[in-house]
């Protein structure tokens, strides 16, 4: 018998734990800790320890297929190319931006990146997006506007520095749990905890302070900490002065807002407000920590800001211990935004409206002109299909059936496309409507990186041989281009070679090479090969044109929708720990299935007794957008007049429920925290 351990990345959560990959006679057979990475020590959650039960899994594709007269047929990858590439040809000679293209999280840097540039220099559209669009949308465009730069600060290990660590929206003992660790860690070490939360969650628990916050209504919660914070005398005078502009904009708006005039917009005691300024502003040191929580609602940007406000108003930034976290949910969030999968950006965050970056990225790529139009949103390239103004979608790595509000608008849009073309690891809602399925190699089976939550990128390393027929992503696109007449763009060996060209032309990726990765990982920006990178963002200046941090006055915007009386709840969607995103992959695992594998929701007793139902009896849950059907699950965790239902389970899609047609103007992110409900008994 041969045991082999490759070292590699959790395929879950922003985290990006190590782990080793047991490989028994060429086939993965189980999980050892990595005792050495720095992320997470060689501790693992449940996620990570059995996250090798789907790889084997006998649903895995193995094959291309090709849809005729409705049913799915077995093709060779030949075939299969050139009747995509007919498809597409007839497209783009008409128009490429009637194609559009989503891209991965769950796929390496090296697929995004080579999947962007598919788009862009063998296409021809900028029509390309990724799931961040639906979750940290708002933080890439907020905190672009208030640092220049939309990523997480300080690194994951730096917040057991923290004397005080705010968490705002998130639970990171459930959704992102070795993090959660290095807050317990810091915890331990005297850091005061303050959790605001419509739930008293696992982390909650652990909290010094607990601030049982209404959803929807965090503007309130920090202007009013903000006011508390100036009324003491405890905001950074110096920090403002030499690092920042326009904080006389957000001391006016900020005077509106006394804990007394919130205490009833925000279900939080006055007290208990300016308890959590306090304990905020006192500390030497304070961290803020927040997630999906603060950003899936329509004023998700304004949130954002308003949290960077707040580190600014108190110098919390570019030092050890301080900073504003964004917990990236999906292992390579933060990567494929950096290789701009994003229809505005190119790699790097680069802005191709400007001439001279689509003039030097034709020179690097030897392509022709570059299409300057801006590219759709990943609502608005639904939209387009349901209109009619999009003919062909090519979806890497994603189930938008699934994880897009509206399923049943998402799946007429998707119905009502010329050509779909799938590329993933299982037969997903999203890959059933398609006319192409190509079968890809799960995070086992390749090479690459990743880079987590903190900008560390660390290398992916392939521990077993894929399932029949299935191909790496970015070889799919090699292979598609060769087809295509194109194969001199895409002249990679490896992963490497994809690496080598994506460190060319992304500054912050520069001085990044495999070699130096080998180790620990890396952290952006590292601007050249002697640059040890860079854990703590923001220490000198803002990552702004004129290197100052913006104030951002924000006032409170109301909800879409209000409970009244024929909706009196507020429904509220979120992660447990045992499972993941639409658990297409944690799903096919035996053992997570066994804690848990069916929806519920929860509902405080108060609710529970008025509606006159009872611990685990079916129940209907009904917004104004569709209803579905779940088990009740009474606690005394969740807040009186609010319902909570995890996103992951087939039975209970929250998306049955949700709404597209109200959104962010800037950030096109509808409201998903937060819908007025009711539940009716069965
Ligand atoms: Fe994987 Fe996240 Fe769990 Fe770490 S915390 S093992 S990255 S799911």
């Amino acid at each position: 018998m041969k045991i082999d351990l490759i070292p590699t990345i959790c395929p879950y959560c922003g985290c990006g734990c190590g782990l080793n990959l047991v490989n028994v006679d060429g086939e993965i057979k189980g999980v050892e800790p990595w005792k050495r990475n720095p992320v997470n020590e060689g501790k693992l959650c449940p996620k990570g320890n059995f996250s090798y039960e789907f790889i084997n899994h006998k649903e895995r594709l193995k094959t291309p297929l090709i849809k005729e007269n409705g049913q799915f047929r077995e093709a060779s990858w030949d075939e299969a190319l050139n009747a995509i590439f007919r498809e597409l040809k007839k497209i783009i000679d008409e128009d490429p931006d009637l194609v559009a293209f989503l891209s991965s999280a769950r796929c390496t840097n090296e697929d995004n990146y080579v999947l962007q540039k598919f788009a862009r220099a063998v296409i021809g559209t900028n029509n390309i997006d990724n799931c961040a669009a639906l979750c940290h949308g708002p933080t890439v465009s907020g905190l672009n506007l208030t640092f220049g730069s939309g990523a997480m600060t300080n690194s994951i290990k730096d917040m057991e520095k923290a004397d005080c660590i705010f968490i705002i929206g998130s639970n990171p003992l459930e959704q992102h749990p070795l993090i959660g660790r290095r807050i317990l860690k810091a915890k331990a070490k005297g850091s005061k905890i303050i959790v605001a939360d419509p739930r008293y969650t696992p982390t909650a628990k652990h909290a010094d302070l607990f601030l049982p916050l209404t959803p929807g209504t965090d503007v309130a919660l920090l202007n009013s900490m903000m006011q508390v914070i100036l009324k003491e005398g405890l905001e950074d005078q110096d920090f403002i002065r030499t690092r920042t502009r326009d904080f006389e904009k957000l001391k006016k708006v900020i005077e509106n807002y006394s804990p007394d005039s919130v205490e009833h917009i925000t279900g939080i005691s006055a007290a208990k407000i300016e308890n959590a300024a306090l304990i905020y502003g006192e500390a030497e040191k304070s961290s803020i920590v927040y997630c999906l929580g603060i950003t899936e609602h329509i004023m998700g940007m304004d949130n954002v800001m308003s949290l960077a406000n707040l580190t600014m108003l108190t110098g919390n930034i570019g030092r050890e211990g301080t900073g504003l976290n964004p917990l990236r949910g999906q292992n390579n969030v933060q990567g494929v935004c950096d290789m701009g999968a994003l229809p505005f950006l190119y790699p790097g965050y680069k802005k191709y409206v400007l001439d001279n970056v689509r003039a030097d990225t034709e020179y690097e790529w030897n392509c022709g002109p570059l299409n300057f139009l801006p590219g759709l949103q990943m609502v608005e390239i639904l939209e387009a299909a349901y209109d009619g103004r999009m003919k062909a979608m090519y979806i890497m790595g994603e189930n938008p059936v699934f994880s897009e509000p509206e399923t049943m608008k998402v799946k007429e849009s998707l119905l009502n496309l010329e050509t779909l073309i799938v590329q993933d690891i299982f037969l997903t809602e999203t890959a059933e409507l398609a006319d192409f399925v190509l079968p890809a190699t799960s995070w086992a089976e390749k090479n690459g990186t990743f880079t987590n939550t903190e900008r560390r990128v660390q290398l992916v390393r392939k521990a077993a041989d894929p399932p029949g027929q299935a191909m790496e992503d970015w070889r799919i696109f090699c292979q598609l281009a060769q087809v295509m007449n194109s194969s001199e763009m895409f002249p990679y060996r490896s992963e490497e070679d994809i690496f080598e060209e994506i460190r060319s032309i992304t500054p912050q990726y520069k001085g990044i090479t495999y070699q130096r990765l080998k180790a620990d990982g890396m952290y952006w920006p590292c601007p050249d090969e002697d640059h040890p990178g860079t854990p703590i963002l923001h220490g000198e200046k803002f990552a702004t044109p004129h290197g100052l941090g913006v104030f951002k006055p924000i006032e409170l915007r109301s909800l879409p929708e209000t409970p009244d009386d024929d909706y009196p709840l507020i429904l509220s969607t979120g992660r447990i720990i045992f499972h993941y995103h639409n658990s297409n992959m944690t799903g096919k695992s035996k053992i997570l299935g066994n804690e848990i594998s069916k929806s519920f929701v929860e509902i405080n007793p108060k609710d529970a007794l008025k509606l006159g139902v009872s611990n685990q009896e079916m129940v209907k849950i009904i917004t104004r957008h569709g209803e579905i059907e779940t088990k009740v699950k009474i606690t005394s965790k969740i807040t009186h007049g609010i319902i909570f239902l995890p996103i992951h389970f087939l039975d209970g899609k929250p998306n049955l429920l949700t709404n597209s047609k109200v959104l962010d103007p800037s950030t096109k992110m509808p409201e998903l925290k937060a819908l007025a409900a009711k539940i009716e008994k069965i």
